[in-house]
C-alpha cells in the first residue's frame, strides 16, 4: 500500500547494529574467537595480534573445523551449532550460544576464514568484508580453523576513531587472553603481538598456568581453595593476605569455566579476608565455581560477563566459607603481624577523600579514622565523662570528625600567604630564628616551638607533601633530576604492566627515572629520581607502578597529579629517618613553602598544632 513506511533492514545493516553490542574493541574479537576455538575442542590455540588488534586479530586452532556449508553458515546471524531448542538455553555447556559473534565481526571488518575437518580432503576459504561475501574457494590447509579479522571498524570510522591508544587496547586484549587461558589450563596457548611472542603457555595444571601468566613469585603467594557442596563445587587458589595489592585486576571468578564479574561474590571473598588485609586492598584469587546450569542465567548480557544465580545467598555463604577455610587450613591468618608489617600499618590510616585535589570535597562523609594523629591520651579518670569532653575538643581538629570542616577557612588551620612562606615562615616561628627550637622524636615526628604553642609535624606526611609538589613541577616542566644507579637492575614485568609502562613512558622519564626498554616485558632501571627516598630501587619502581594503577582505578584526576601522588607516596613509604638540625629546619621551611602545608596529597594532616592553653589543659583544669 502507498504510504507504508516500515521495511526490514538488510542483513548487512542489522549485523552492523548487532555488532555495536558484541564488538566494542579488538579485545571483544579476541574473546569471541578464542571462545569459538575452545568450543571446537581445540588442544592448541594461537593468537596473533598486530597493532593492538586494530589491523589484525587472528586465531588459529586445531579444533573440529567446519564443513563447507557450515563455514558459510557461520557468518549468518543467529547461526549456531550450540543450541537447538529453548530448553537448551538452560543447560549451556559451551562458551558461545547466540550465534551472533561471527556475523557481527564480519559486518565491521575484513574477515578471512580457513577451515578443515579431519574427515575432509580439502578445506575451504571464505573472505567476507562488511557482511559481503568476497570469495569462497577450496584450499589445502591443516585440520582446524584459522580466522583472521583485519582492519576492525574499517567501514565505521566513528568507532575506529573511538578506539584508545595501542597500549590501552593491548591491555584489554591481555585481560581477555588471561581469562581464557586461566579457564583452560589444559589447552596450549600462544600470543604474538607484532610478531613478538608475548606468551607461550604449555598445557598443565591451574597452578602452573597461574605462574606462567603472572610470574614465578606467585608460586609462594597462593593457597589452594576447595569446597564441595551439593549445590556447587569450588576449586582454585587464593593469594596470601600479605600479598594483596592496592589495585584491582587479579580477581577472577569463573562459573562453569566462563569468566564472570560478580560484585556480590567478590564481597564474599573480601569479607573472608576481613581483618587480614587493609581495607583498600584486594586479594588475589582465581576461583572456579561449578554449578548445574539450571541454577544460573547467563543470558542477561550480550557480552556475557554477568551471571544471575537463582540462590545467590547460598552461593555467597559457600564462597565465603571456602575462602575462610582455606585461610585457616593454610595457616595464613596468624602469619600476619600488624605491628611489624609496615605496608599494612601505614595503610590503616586512610582518608577516603583527597581533600585539596577533590573539588567536591565538602568535609563530610568519610569514615576512616585519623585518631592516630591525636595524642594518645587515655587518662585513668574516675569520671570518664570529663575526659571524654576534653577528647571531643581535640577531635575537632581533624577534618573528618568535624563536619563543618573546610580546608581553606577553618580557624583551626594555619594558613600562609604564599610569598611570605619563602621567608621561612616568619611570624609563625619564634622571632629569633637563629635559635630554632625544633626536635625530632623517634625519627618520625618533629616538634617545633611556635609563638603560641607547638607544632607536632608528621615527618612522612610533610615529606610527601614536599615531594608531591616537586614531582608535579618536574612533570610539568620536564625537569626531573636523576640519580644514576651503580648497578642497573633488570625488572621483569607482567605483560600488562609492561604495556602500562609504555603508555606512560614519557612521564616516568620526566619524573627522573632512567631506564632501557628490553624485549620480553622487561626494563633495565638505570636511575631514579634524586629526591626519592628508598633503599631498594626495584621496590620503589614496582611500588610506584602499583600505586599508580590503584589511584588510576579509583580517582579521576589528571595523569600528572596521579603520577606525582603515586611517586611521592611510595618514595616516602618507609620514611623513618634521623635528621640533623639543618635537615629538620629545611624540612619545615619546605613544608611551609609548599602549596598546602596543612595536608599531604592524600588528605592526611601534616601537623597538629597544640596551643599553650591546650598544653596546660593536660595538667590543670
Ligand atoms: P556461537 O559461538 O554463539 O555459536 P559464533 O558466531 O561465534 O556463534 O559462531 C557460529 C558458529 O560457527 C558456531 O556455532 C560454530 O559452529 C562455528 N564456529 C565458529 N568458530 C569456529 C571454530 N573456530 N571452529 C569450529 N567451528 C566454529
Ligand atoms: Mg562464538
Amino acid at each position: 500500500m502507498m504510504g507504508d513506511i516500515i521495511h526490514l533492514l538488510p542483513d548487512s545493516i542489522a549485523n552492523q547494529i548487532a555488532a555495536g553490542e558484541v564488538v566494542q574493541r579488538p579485545a571483544s574479537v579476541v574473546k569471541e574467537l578464542l571462545e569459538n576455538s575452545i568450543d571446537a575442542g581445540s588442544q592448541s590455540i594461537t593468537l596473533l595480534v598486530k597493532e593492538a588488534g586494530k589491523t589484525l586479530v587472528q586465531v588459529i586452532d586445531d579444533g573440529s573445523g567446519m564443513s563447507e556449508t557450515d563455514a558459510r553458515m557461520s557468518f549468518e546471524r543467529h547461526a549456531t551449532s550450540k543450541i537447538r531448542k529453548s530448553e537448551d538455553l538452560f543447560k549451556i555447556q559451551t562458551m558461545g550460544f547466540r550465534g551472533e559473534a561471527l556475523a557481527s565481526i564480519a559486518a565491521v571488518a575484513q574477515v578471512e576464514l580457513k577451515t578443515k575437518r579431519s574427515q575432509d580432503e580439502l578445506g575451504c576459504k571464505i573472505c567476507i568484508e562488511a557482511s559481503k561475501l568476497k570469495s569462497q574457494e577450496t584450499v589445502a590447509c591443516s585440520i582446524g580453523t584459522s580466522l583472521s579479522v583485519k582492519n576492525l571498524f574499517f567501514n565505521v570510522p566513528a568507532r575506529r576513531n573511538f578506539l584508545k591508544s595501542n597500549p590501552v587496547e593491548m591491555r584489554h586484549i591481555l585481560d581477555e587472553f588471561h581469562r581464557v587461558a586461566l579457564a583452560h589450563p589444559q589447552i596450549e596457548f600462544s600470543l604474538f603481538h607484532n610478531d613478538l611472542e608475548v606468551y607461550h603457555l604449555m598445557p598443565g595444571k591451574l597452578s602452573q598456568r597461574i605462574i606462567a601468566i603472572f610470574g614465578k613469585n606467585y608460586q609462594k603467594q597462593m593457597a589452594s581453595c576447595e569446597e564441595a557442596t551439593p549445590l556447587m563445587k569450588i576449586k582454585g587458589y587464593i593469594g596470601r593476605p600479605e600479598n594483596s595489592k592496592k589495585s584491582k585486576g587479579q580477581q577472577f571468578f569463573f562459573v562453569n569455566k566462563r569468566y564472570i564479574r560478580h560484585a556480590y561474590l567478590h564481597h564474599a571473598v573480601l569479607t573472608a579476608f576481613e581483618g587480614l588485609i587493609p581495607a583498600d586492598s584486594f586479594p588475589f584469587y582465581v576461583l572456579f565455581l561449578e554449578i548445574d546450569p539450571v541454577h544460573i542465567d547467563i543470558n542477561i548480557h550480550p557480552t556475557k560477563t554477568e551471571v544471575k544465580f537463582d540462590d545467590e545467598r547460598s552461593i555467597y555463604a559457600i564462597v565465603q566459607a571456602a575462602v575462610r577455610k582455606s585461610l585457616s587450613v593454610h595457616n595464613l591468618s596468624p602469619a600476619l603481624d600488624f605491628e611489624v608489617d609496615v605496608n599494612i600499618a601505614s595503610n590503616t590510616l586512610h582518608f577516603k577523600t583527597a581533600i585539596e585535589e577533590n573539588p567536591l570535597y565538602q568535609g563530610t562523609g568519610s569514615s576512616g579514622g585519623t585518631k592516630s594523629y591525636m595524642p594518645n591520651y587515655t587518662p585513668k579518670s574516675q569520671n570518664p565523662q570529663d575526659w571524654e569532653s576534653f577528647y571531643e575538643n581535640l577531635k575537632k581538629n581533624t577534618p573528618e570528625e568535624n563536619p563543618a570542616f573546610e580546608p581553606e577557612h577553618s580557624p583551626e588551620l594555619l594558613t600562609f600567604p604564599s610569598k611570605a612562606n619563602q621567608i621561612s615562615g616568619k611570624g609563625l616561628f619564634e622571632e629569633d630564628t637563629q635559635i630554632r627550637r625544633n626536635f625530632q622524636i623517634h625519627n618520625q615526628f618533629i616538634i617545633s616551638q611556635v609563638q603560641s604553642g607547638i607544632l607536632l609535624i608528621h615527618q612522612k606526611a610533610a615529606q610527601e607533601r614536599i615531594l608531591f609538589d616537586k614531582y608535579l613541577q618536574n612533570l610539568q616542566k620536564k625537569t626531573g633530576l636523576s640519580q644514576r644507579l651503580l648497578f642497573p637492575v633488570e625488572i621483569e614485568l607482567n605483560p600488562s604492566d609492561f604495556q602500562l609502562i609504555l603508555e606512560i613512558e614519557i612521564e616516568i622519564r620526566n619524573l627522573g627515572f632512567i631506564f632501557d626498554v628490553l624485549p620480553k616485558n622487561s626494563i633495565l632501571l638505570k636511575g631514579v629520581p634524586t629526591e626519592a627516598i628508598h633503599e631498594n630501587e626495584h621496590e620503589l619502581f614496582e611500588g610506584f607502578l602499583e600505586q599508580f594503577k590503584n589511584y588510576q582505578s579509583q580517582l579521576s584526576m589528571d595523569k600528572h597529579t596521579l603520577l606525582a601522588r603515586s611517586l611521592s607516596k611510595r618514595a616516602t613509604q618507609r620514611l623513618r629517618k634521623a635528621l640533623n638540625n639543618l635537615e629538620i629546619n629545611a624540612l619545615i621551611d619546605q613544608l611551609f613553602a609548599s602549596t598546602n602545608p596543612n595536608f599531604a596529597p592524600d588528605g592526611h594532616p601534616c601537623f597538629v598544632k597544640l596551643s599553650l592553653d591546650e598544653l596546660s589543659a593536660f595538667f590543670v583544669n
